[in-house]
């Protein structure tokens, strides 16, 4: 029999979201059920919950930045036990056959994999996140927290964790890589320590100095305000790598310039609105424009494994369910430091 568990669910692009109740499907051979205790509230919430990536399908309960405890597994299940501390992130499901699948990188799964929420299960079911009580998991696609990181903490590693470390690692950051984290919220904070930690020398650009001392501690050896119309003029062809974690539109040309040849940037964020660049802006230094898209699982375990040796995890501030709306808005506001965590054992 499905379970009933208690959520929170975005209806509308305007309405504050609302507690609710969903089903859980019963736990298959292979299967996890996960009491969850904490989730982290990721930018990609907010673009779903407000409709800004086009149509979202409400209701929805949000939330891919899952921890929590293994509550029952199913008799085939061979990784977890009961007890154990485990973790989701955005991907609950893919073919497993294709080539991507076999490799270990399900989020370019060929039959498009399946996300933790806004996505149609392989069992034909709505999937809904992380601000609940429970999930229902099939093994594959669940993680281990490292005994080393709190619960909390670790909540976001499972999606800004991963969508930075993927690509630091993909463009081979270690020491010596000059790197760029532009925005100092969720994943521009776990850039920063990533990034640091692989060895590189890192510099935060924001859009003020607000947040100078932070982004020191957490690893950068220099903070520059994007404000000041000097900073890119100072910076020019400086960075082999520059990490745009930006929820909103930018000057990606100004952003180019900071390059150095065959120096590249990636674009994480996701923001509502196309972005435009001047080809000029590429070809002067032979510089690439890419993106990046979270992270596989076989990636996602060993960022977390890289976390716990490096004594890194998220900087977090732990919220009741009843205040997502609020953090929402401080989050557009970049009044977070440097995510805020869903204890969801106030849902109950
Ligand atoms: P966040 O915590 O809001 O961080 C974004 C940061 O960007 C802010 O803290 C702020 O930093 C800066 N910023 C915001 N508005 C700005 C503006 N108008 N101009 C310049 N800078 C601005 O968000 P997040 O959770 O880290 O997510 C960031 C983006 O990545 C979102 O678009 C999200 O959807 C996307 N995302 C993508 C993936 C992926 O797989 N590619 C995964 C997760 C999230 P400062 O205050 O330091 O300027
Ligand atoms: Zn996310
Ligand atoms: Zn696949």
């Amino acid at each position: 029999m499905p379970t009933t568990v208690k959520a929170y669910a975005a209806t509308s692009a305007t309405e504050p979201l609302t507690p609710t109740t969903i089903e859980r499907r019963d736990v298959g051979p292979r299967d996890v059920r996960i009491d969850i205790r904490y989730c982290g509230v990721c930018h990609s919430d907010i673009h779903t919950a407000r409709g800004e990536w086009g149509t979202t399908g409400y209701p929805v309960v949000l939330g891919h930045e899952i921890t929590g405890i293994v509550a029952e597994v199913g008799p085939e299940v061979t990784r977890f036990r009961i007890g154990d501390r485990v973790g989701v992130g955005c991907l609950v499901d893919s073919c497993r056959e294709c080539t991507y699948c076999r490799r270990g990188d399900e989020q370019f799964c060929t039959e498009g994999y399946v996300e933790t929420y806004s996505s149609t299960g392989r069992d034909g079911l709505p999937t809904q996140g992380g601000f609940s009580e429970a999930i229902v998991v099939t093994e594959d696609f669940v993680l281990r927290i490292p005994a080393g990181i709190p619960l909390d903490a670790a909540a976001p590693l499972l999606c800004a964790g991963i969508t930075v470390y993927s690509p630091l690692r993909h463009w081979r950051t270690g020491p010596g890589t000059r790197v760029a984290v532009v925005g100092l919220g969720g994943l521009g904070h776990m850039a920063v320590q990533l990034a640091s930690a692989m060895g590189a020398e890192v510099t935060v650009l924001s859009q003020s100095l607000a947040k100078q001392e932070d982004g020191l501690r957490l690893g950068a050896t220099r903070y520059l305000a994007t404000s000041d119309p000097d900073t890119f003029s100072r910076l020019a062809a400086s960075f082999d790598l520059v990490v745009n974690t930006v929820s909103a539109s930018i000057d990606l040309d100004a952003h180019l310039s900071l390059l150095d040849v065959d120096g590249t940037m990636v674009n994480v964020g996701i923001p509502e609105h196309p972005l435009s660049l001047n080809a000029f802006s590429l070809l002067v230094r032979r510089i690439s424009y890419a993106g990046s898209n979270i992270g596989g699982i076989r990636e996602t375990q060993e960022m977390l494994d890289f976390c716990a040796a490096h004594g890194i995890a998220a900087v977090v501030e732990t919220i009741g369910a009843e205040q997502v709306d609020e953090a929402f808005d401080r989050v557009v506001a970049s009044d977070v430091r440097y995510r805020f965590v869903v204890d969801t054992t106030t849902l109950a």
